[in-house]
């Protein structure tokens, strides 16, 4: 038998027991492309088809195989840059170290130190009108910190760039002097520090560990609203580092005055340093944001579609960059995109989704998507294949239709709206935090949305 016949055997097994959708989505443009001893390598056509062949479905392949050859023992996927060059990406893109971060899957790590995330930088931060306050403080902040703007407090809208900002003030600092004690930590992650400490009385350790940094940055201040326990102990740690003249950097939703139940003391604090927000881009920068996704990603889109989405696009650069994933999914499998591909594939983007899709579809494209049966199965079985995609489900339900909490655990067999809620951080923080989740995710709704 020949590779190509031995390649055609398995796939037209693993074809009778996947949807024509998904065998389509991760089967096209596979082969074998050698056997070395008893591995098989496989070649695939980009990262994203790899990652789902390792995860999902490996051990079909192999048991397939094993059946055809039983000298076969191992199988590895490796991404065939040749395929690439279908979706028109530039020659450069061919060089294989780059191809992953071409794609869209730079898995940068966060540092274990200080929580960084080293994607965040200034070298790909764009300035304009609207963010150029933040970003003159935050490079006075970088120049000498603790000194100039204590403590640094950005707010602004979701999406605009305060985590971006806020960690590449980290990174910087860090790359400048590698010796400082840089530590970041979302607010929400704070609270539970705190309380998990109070809980184990290892609080004073917290502390002194806290009031040993050279830079504190807590993300997402507005969380700590309500949080008594935690500001008090928030409060003393602020004092002390600040009395050192180490470097607070903080940010927030809204000012700090439109907090609610945060104590005076510590608004008053928050209110001592220098206050910048973050606005909405206009035209011009976004076009640049933009341009600037594009490259990053080296994915090719016309101008006449990069004008139509900065000129829909305008109040969430999370969106902008979102707009960006979809045309690179989209150019890996199809030569040309054209202006209504573009708003077709932005649709919800652009027009409030709630108008354009509906809760029906959205089930029916995840349970697709997963490959799994529909029905009462999947809204209330403990299986642990069942697990994630319903709390995909659950998180488009809300994120797409903002159905309410309750609402949707009554339609997965009555469970608990914090059951619902739990869902939804889990998965709006992995697609924030891995590229891969959000490809997914994206990939999910390009489905839902052309249905
Ligand atoms: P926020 O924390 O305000 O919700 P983020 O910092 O998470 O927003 O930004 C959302 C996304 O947009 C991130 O992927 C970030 O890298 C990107 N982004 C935000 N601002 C800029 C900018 N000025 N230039 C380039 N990318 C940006
Ligand atoms: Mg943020």
């Amino acid at each position: 038998m020949t590779n190509e016949e031995l390649w055609q055997s398995v796939l037209s097994q693993i074809q009778l027991n996947i949807s024509p959708a998904n065998f389509a989505t991760w089967f096209a443009n596979t082969k074998i492309s050698t056997i070395e001893d008893s591995d098989v390598i496989v070649s695939v056509p980009n990262s994203f088809s790899k990652e789902w062949l390792e995860q999902k479905y490996h051990k079909e392949i192999l048991r397939i195989l094993k059946s055809l050859d039983e000298n076969i023992k191992e199988i590895k996927y490796v991404v065939n840059p040749i395929n690439v060059k279908l979706s028109n990406i530039d020659k450069k893109s061919f060089k294989k170290e780059d191809l992953n971060e071409q794609l869209g899957f730079s898995e940068l790590e966060v540092s274990k130190d200080t929580n960084l995330n080293p994607k965040y930088t200034f070298d790909n931060f764009i300035i304009g009108p609207f963010n150029e306050i933040a970003y003159a403080a935050a490079m006075s902040i970088v120049e000498d910190p603790g000194k100039n703007y204590n403590p640094l407090f950005i707010y602004g809208d979701v999406g605009l760039g305060k985590t971006h900002l806020v960690q590449a003030i980290g990174n910087k600092i860090k790359e400048n002097d590698p010796g400082k004690k840089v530590k970041y930590v979302a607010a929400e992650k704070l609270i539970s520090i705190i309380v998990t400490a109070i809980r184990n009385q290892s609080i004073e350790d917290l502390k002194k560990n806290l009031r040993e940094l050279d830079v504190i940055i807590v993300d997402d201040i507005q969380f700590l609203a309500g949080k008594d326990k935690t500001q008090e102990e928030f409060f003393h740690t602020f004092n002390s580092l600040y009395q050192k003249n180490k470097q607070i950097i903080l940010s927030s939703d809204r000012h700090p005055n439109n907090i609610p139940a945060i104590t005076e003391r510590l608004k008053s604090r928050f209110n001592g340093g220098m206050i910048a927000d973050i606005n909405i881009p206009d035209y011009e920068t976004r076009l640049a944001i933009l341009k600037q996704k594009t490259e990053e990603k080296n994915v090719i889109i016309p101008a006449d579609i990069l004008e139509y989405m900065a000129n829909n696009i305008q109040k969430n650069i999370r969106e902008l960059e979102s707009a960006v994933n979809r045309m690179a999914i989209y150019r890996k499998t199809n030569k040309t995109i054209g202006l209504d591909d573009a708003k077709k594939l932005l649709k919800n983007i652009i027009v409030s989704p709630s108008k354009i899709t509906n809760y029906k579809k959205i089930v029916e494209t995840v349970t697709e998507f997963y490959d799994i049966p529909s029905g009462n199965l999947f809204f209330t079985s403990r299986k642990k294949e069942f697990a994630r995609p319903r709390q995909i489900s659950m998180y488009l339900l809300k994120k797409e239709l903002k159905m309410s909490y309750s609402e949707i655990g009554r339609k997965f067999g009555g469970k608990d709206h914090t059951t619902v809620i739990h869902a939804y951080q889990l998965i709006e923080k992995e697609y924030e935090e891995n590229d891969k989740v959000r490809q997914e995710i994206e990939l999910i709704l390009q489905r839902i949305y052309s249905k």
